[in-house]
């Protein structure tokens, strides 16, 4: 059993367990990939508890609640000291989860989001489109040494054709980093918008271009199912300091809100948040963050779903 175990009283807007719900969370307590600070291993716990300030969670935009739609799965009971491991550990869970409802992923760290990538392709059969908010590019072709962390995902994922690499967008970009890796996923044919590309830009009419954009590479290349990996390090330290490397300069919630609020117009296949490290939080203010992201996200698809 995990030590992680989940309580039925406390699960995502104090949701039950998910058991025939369309949309379920489920945490992944991993940080053994972290590079600088470890912690996001708490992560889950720490977005359930603040997404429990949301009360009915009546969206005020979108006016619906995951509230009847949604179920908990909980924190997977997974190793902890081998991302092997984990993965292998994690691969089956997945497999059944994504079959039975659209998921939300409550990270851990970085690293979770390939074998997630890869139980969406067993799947479909198809590669994703993501949607990537990011400070760090993730696209490193090595982990200090190791093959694979939570900066190589998006590498990885390029490389094994899990995704449709002109429809990889990664917003936030800001890191230190050699040119190849951070401009690597526009040499592959996707779209980088960096925090500095979005300096300024807050409002949904300033973003809209991006949203365009990204709806443009959707169309051209035959809707293929769309992924959102949402690392809370894309939003500036003021807004989310609660983060094992974060990068000042970043984006604001209203910024990733105003894009969330936008790919409610597509109709997605699942979301992960991660990276949100309860130790180096205060104020509970990334928590807090990334529930209202996830939150936000849930809503826009139902609210989709209802208007389709
Ligand atoms: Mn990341
Ligand atoms: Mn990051």
């Amino acid at each position: 059993m995990t030590s992680f175990a989940f309580l039925s009283d406390s699960g995502f807007l104090k949701a039950g367990p998910a058991t025939d719900q369309p949309y379920a969370v489920a945490g992944i307590a991993w940080d053994g990939s972290t590079t600088n600070r470890p912690g996001a291993r708490f992560g889950p716990r720490a977005i359930r508890e603040a997404s429990h300030m949301l009360c009915d969670a009546t969206h005020p935009w979108f006016d619906v609640t995951p509230l009847g739609r949604v179920g908990d799965a909980g924190d997977l009971p997974l190793p902890n000291t081998s991302l092997a491991a984990m993965r292998e550990a994690l691969a089956p869970l997945a497999d059944a989860l994504v079959r039975r409802h659209h998921m939300v992923w409550l990270g851990g760290d970085h690293s979770i989001t390939l074998p997630l990538l890869r139980a969406y392709w067993r799947w479909l059969g198809r590669p994703l489109a993501v949607v990537h908010f990011d400070a760090h590019c993730d696209t490193w072709v090595d982990h200090f040494g190791e093959p694979s962390g939570h900066g190589t995902w998006v590498y990885e994922a390029i490389q094994e054709g899990l995704v449709v690499r002109e429809c990889f967008t990664q917003i936030g970009i800001r890191s230190a980093g050699e040119r190849a890796a951070r401009e690597y996923v526009r040499d592959q044919g996707g779209l980088i918008y960096t925090a500095r590309d979005l300096r300024g830009l807050e409002s949904p009419a300033q973003l809209a271009p991006v949203l365009d954009a990204i709806g443009a590479r959707l169309a051209a290349h035959g809707q293929p199912p769309l992924y959102v990996s949402l690392d809370i390090d894309c939003l500036d330290p003021a807004f989310a300091p609660g983060t094992g490397t974060p990068e000042p300069g970043g984006l604001s919630t209203n910024q990733v809100l105003s894009l969330l609020e936008g790919l409610a117009a597509h109709h997605c296949v699942g979301m992960d948040c991660v990276e949100v490290a309860p130790p180096y939080d205060h104020a509970e203010l990334t928590s807090y963050a990334a529930a209202n992201f996830v939150w936000t996200y849930l809503c826009g698809q139902i609210a989709g779903r209802i208007a389709r």
